[in-house]
């Protein structure tokens, strides 16, 4: 099942939430610097270990003080005007995570709306892209939460899952 949720990701109560993370996988701004906060330096210092993260894939860490059980770390592409692999690159970050997730056996997985801050993907375009890949893992999983900050993007994610 696939739910629209207007939340602070680090408030769920997920097997899994998604960072947003930039390559270092050390913290940073928006949704990264969040969880960062929320889960404690442990996070960093795990993530420490794990030598940093290229565009598209994703990496586990332990949820440490968060209420999730684990954090999947992706890295989204930075919107370069659309030519430069972004859409790509963004599917591959939700079918990275959900790989694994499953790989893990997890069944609860929230993701935030990867690359639409900072990186500046323009927001419908990623809803579409969020939405279709969600839609492809959705029997795999007992909830896949799309999780937004804002009732705007909220609009939009209902508008690509319920017309
Ligand atoms: P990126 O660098 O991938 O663009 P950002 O963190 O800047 O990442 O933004 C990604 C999305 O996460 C944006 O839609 C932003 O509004 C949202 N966001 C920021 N903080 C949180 C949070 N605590 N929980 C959920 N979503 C968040």
């Amino acid at each position: 099942m696939i739910e629209v949720l207007i939340a602070d990701i680090t408030t769920l109560a997920m097997d899994a939430i998604v960072n947003a993370a930039n390559p270092s996988l050390l913290g940073g701004g928006g949704v990264d610097g969040a969880i960062h906060r929320a889960a404690g330096p442990e996070l960093r210092r795990f993530n420490a270990t794990l030598g940093g993260c290229p565009t598209g894939e994703a990496r586990l860490s332990p949820g440490c003080r968060l209420p999730a059980r684990w954090v999947i770390s992706t890295v989204g592409p930075i919107w370069q005007g659309g030519e430069r692999g972004e859409a790509d690159l963004l599917a591959a970050c939700y079918r990275n995570s959900f790989e694994l997730a499953a790989s893990q056996g997890l069944q609860s997985i929230a993701f935030p709306a990867i690359s639409t801050g900072v990186y500046g993907y323009p927001k419908a375009a990623a809803t579409h892209i969020a939405v279709r890949e969600m839609r492809a893992r959705e029997a795999d999983f007992e909830r896949i939460v799309a999780c937004c900050f804002s009732d705007a993007d909220a609009v939009l994610y209902r508008a690509e899952l319920f017309g």
